[in-house]
């Protein structure tokens, strides 16, 4: 072997281990195959001032809401994708990384589950981020858990087939990695780009999705009853119902009846950030 080869060969630098590999797609494959958990931040990552960070997140809740449309048609899987430097990107999403590729240079951060919503309402600053209201209860959201009846079909599913690292039923996975192409006299030009795929949901009535109910039209308004009886029947856990009476009730404007569930998710947990975010707000 020559000396140029021995240059070109490519090392991992996360383990540290003698092997080389031949090609930066097969050190990549390695990664992929052991490190597909790391997220340490590199060292080369300077810190960006809070004012621009302050401003990307603005961008990427605009670019979401944008996507959140109230056409049957644009109900499933979106994609977009924003310019945006790896140390704003660090800024932002560094504590929540599911992935830092080392050889690829890329990051990714992937959200699902009722907490991810109170996650990103934190990172973005914004309580209304991942929900668009179109009045009289007509809703689009990013959806990011399954409703009742969805959580039956998936657990079919599991039993059929592996489970996929990101399957998009729901869920948002946000990726940041250079991007750009080259000429025919090589002359290249790139950037970073952060991009956003989610799957986007819409009903009449969120309340009446997550119990896993077809919306029932126009005219269909949800009584107290129902509401009462989200808090008992359901097999889920008590705050999230109270959440999402709370939700509903500031839908409809009904700030009194939103108050008495806030105080009650309150006592449950004094310092519970849904309830003291609604808390201000009403
Ligand atoms: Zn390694």
């Amino acid at each position: 072997m020559s000396a140029t080869d021995t240059l070109t060969r490519f090392r991992c630098s996360i383990c540290n281990s003698k092997k080389t590999y031949k090609s930066k797609a097969g050190l990549q494959r390695h990664e992929n195959l052991k490190h597909s958990n790391y997220k340490e931040i590199p060292a080369h990552i300077s810190l960006v001032p809070e004012y621009e960070l302050r401003h990307i997140k603005n961008v990427i809740v605009k670019e979401l809401q944008k996507r959140l449309k109230n056409h049957y048609s644009k109900v499933g899987k979106q994609v977009f994708s924003i310019h945006c430097s790896e140390n704003s990107f660090v800024g932002i999403f560094g504590q929540y990384l599911t992935w830092y590729s080392v050889c690829g240079g890329w990051y990714q951060c992937f959200f699902d589950g009722e907490e991810a919503i109170d996650q990103l309402t934190e990172i973005f600053e914004d309580s209304q981020w991942e929900e668009r209201n179109y009045g009289n209860g007509q809703l689009s959201w990013v959806k990011l858990y399954e409703n009742e009846s969805d959580k039956i079909k998936e657990t079919d599913h599991a039993t059929l087939e592996p489970k996929k690292k990101f399957h998009f039923e729901k869920g948002l996975l946000i990726e940041w990695r250079i991007k750009g192409f080259s000429d025919k006299a090589e002359y290249r030009c790139e950037g970073g780009e952060i991009m956003f795929k989610f799957v986007v949901n819409q009903a009449k009535d969120r309340l009446l999705w997550y119990r896993g109910k077809p919306s029932q039209g126009k005219n269909y308004t949800v009584d107290l009853t129902d509401l009462e009886d989200l808090e008992n029947s359901l097999k889920i856990k008590q705050d999230s119902a109270l959440k999402f009476r709370v939700k509903f009730n500031f839908i409809m404007a009904r700030y009194k009846e939103a108050i008495i569930d806030i105080t009650k998710l309150l006592n449950i947990e004094s310092n519970n950030k849904f309830a003291l975010r609604y808390r201000a707000e009403a």
